[in-house]
């Protein structure tokens, strides 16, 4: 049985533990690898090559690390088809989707490359007499990132190209359902040139996370995952005076107005809920429907989702492939369940789906469920797999006031025809990352990724500006210097 072990130092590099956990290919049920389960010597092995890489990559200038981080683009490009079949196979979805994912991951690592600029600071001539001053923001050592299983691939690359870009080491603790794609990337950025030990890999479960949170040497954690353990990881980092980000669930809402184009929803609605299995943070669980429009869509989405293709990722026609586990498609089939005694009316039914020469597989066909109300159970707690929920309200109002009361604030999208509706939407929600005819409102790499409420604990978002900010210290010098040093004539360019 292959087993998949931690990268340390530039290299696969076998556990002291001798605990491994089975990892799965979801169409089939059948274990592919195990995947080490890191012990306390583990966890040291990683920390202490990590220390010694921070400790000459934070010497190293912005320029030559970007020129770095480059080249590793390019080689994320070239392995793109290969990157996605790891993902698919331990995952599930399908091919198409696995790359679209990774070049997500891609548009960060692009930014990254742009570090000179990004960490420039401010300055100020004379702030008193021949006193000048500036800012400038410095890296923090080693970074830690614990991600989900349901992003391999872009997730992790949401966090470890800015930290690493930054000047920090960064230690990864993947999602133990899905571990390879990771190992692939380190060995890609090594590739590229960057030093070893600078992007180490820790295999693990809850062990390894707790023995990352509490380690002095951590100097931060960034956090993708369910909402209980993202608080957990808030509260547990920072009691240990950590900065933490901690990105948690969703339950999105779609407001679709009666002025809306019926047809552009409908499609939106479809990808948005049943792509992936429903099991991405920013997938559409909840439609609501405003006014006269509810009856043609759900007639519209009930169609369309009857004829969606359930099938492996190995089968180019699939549009939809398996939920991640056993547990978790027993946990959607209960919540179905569930669903039909709280009294929604259950339109497509998702539970007995079979396909042929996958009987074992984890597939839960897309499910859709009508006149669900705000105390349903179905409607409060977070599904994570192909359950679309449509709540019927009268007016724009009532929409609006289910949004922002709902726990959850990660995304939110409104389709609609009126510019005044839209602008007061995007205005008044309680929403971090808000679309408005556009299904999936996933900001781009070069703003920033994060929602409210329990969608995530800390104050900085993902990516962008916002990470840089994360992943760096700032640090303000005020300087008088009355006389100025004669240095002599230099005639060369002067070069980084
Ligand atoms: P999860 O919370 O079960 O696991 C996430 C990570 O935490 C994994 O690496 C896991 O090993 C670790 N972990 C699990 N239980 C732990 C515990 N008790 N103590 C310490 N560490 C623990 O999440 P998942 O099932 O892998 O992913 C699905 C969840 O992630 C969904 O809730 C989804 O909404 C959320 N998610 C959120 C975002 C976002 O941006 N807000 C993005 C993707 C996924």
């Amino acid at each position: 049985m292959k087993k998949i072990e931690n990268y340390i130092d530039g290299k696969i590099t076998a556990g002291n533990s001798s605990e491994y956990l089975n990892v799965e290919d979801p169409s089939t049920g059948e274990t592919t690898s195990q995947v080490l389960l890191s012990d306390k010597t583990d966890f040291e092995s990683v920390v202490n090559n990590s220390a010694k890489a921070y400790h000459e990559w934070s010497q190293v200038t912005p320029l030559k690390r970007s020129r770095i981080i480059s080249k590793y683009k390019d080689l994320i490009e070239k392995n793109i088809d290969h990157l996605a079949k790891i993902i698919s196979s331990e995952h599930g979805k399908t091919l198409e989707d696995a790359k679209g994912s990774v070049i997500r991951g891609l548009e960060v690592v692009e930014f990254a490359c742009g570090i000179p600029h990004l960490l420039k600071g401010e300055f100020s001539q004379n702030v008193g007499t021949e006193i000048d001053s500036w800012s400038t923001r410095q890296p923090l050592g080693i970074t830690a990132g614990i991600t989900p299983f349901n992003f391999p691939a872009m997730v992790p690359m949401w966090m470890y190209p800015i930290s690493i870009a930054c000047g920090n080491s960064f230690i990864l603790k993947p999602s133990e359902k899905d571990p390879s794609c990771s190992i692939k990337l380190a060995e890609l950025f090594s590739e590229a040139g960057l030093p070893n030990g600078v992007f180490n890999i820790l295999n693990g479960n809850k062990n390894a996370v707790d023995l990352l949170l509490d380690d002095p040497r951590i100097q931060s954690v960034s956090f993708v995952g369910s909402t209980p353990v993202a608080k957990y990881i808030y509260e547990r980092s920072a009691q240990k005076g950590k900065r933490v980000q901690a990105l948690g669930g969703a339950k999105n809402h779609l407001i679709v107005m009666p002025d809306a184009n019926l047809d552009q929803a409908v499609d939106g609605i479809m990808g948005a809920a049943y792509g992936s299995a429903g099991e991405r943070c920013m997938a559409v669980s909840v439609a609501v429907a405003v006014g006269e429009i509810a009856d043609k869509l759900v007639e519209n989405i009930s169609n369309k989702a009857e004829s969606l293709v359930v099938a492996p990722w190995t089968d180019q026609t699939s549009q939809m492939g398996p939920v991640i586990s056993k547990e978790h498609k027993e946990k959607i089939n209960n919540y179905i369940t569930t669903g039909v005694d709280e009294g929604a009316n259950l339109i497509l039914d998702g539970r007995n789906i079979k396909i042929q020469g996958y009987e074992n597989g984890y597939f839960v066909g897309p499910t859709l469920f009508d006149n669900v109300s705000k105390e349903m159970k179905i409607y409060k707690e977070e599904i994570f797999g192909p359950v679309l929920s449509v709540v019927r309200v009268k007016n724009y109002d009532e929409a609006l006031k289910l949004v922002n009361e709902h726990a959850f604030g990660n995304g939110t999208s409104i389709y609609t025809s009126d510019g005044e509706v839209s602008r007061h939407f995007t205005t008044n929600c309680n929403i971090g990352m808000v679309g408005v005819n556009v299904p999936i409102p996933v900001p781009m790499a070069f703003h920033s990724f994060g929602g409210w409420k329990q969608s995530l604990f800390g104050d900085h978002a993902m990516h962008g500006v916002e990470g840089v900010r994360f992943y760096t210290k700032l640090k303000t010098v005020t300087s008088r210097w009355p006389k100025s040093i004669q240095k002599g004539p230099e005639f060369k360019m002067p070069t980084n």
